[in-house]
């Protein structure tokens, strides 16, 4: 059974994301550096879409690693 996903922690109307705010970046990161899946990080597709975006743009500035070989 799964639980339910509580999507409180992560509300849409949070303030945008910003590519060179790590901190905020890796909390949607597994340890593996992979991206949380939407119901996990709890934004719509919408922001998901930005979460991704933010994260590729980090990842090419170098501040972040990139996934997998
Ligand atoms: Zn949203």
């Amino acid at each position: 059974m799964a639980r339910p996903v509580k999507k409180s922690n992560r509300p849409c109307d949070d303030p945008r994301l910003d590519y060179k705010d790590l901190e905020t970046l890796s909390k949607y990161l597994t340890p593996q550096g992979q991206i949380h899946a939407r119901r996990r990080t709890g934004y719509c597709s919408k922001c998901q879409r930005e979460l991704k975006q933010a994260i590729k743009r980090a990842r090419h500035m170098g501040l972040l690693p990139f996934v997998g070989s």
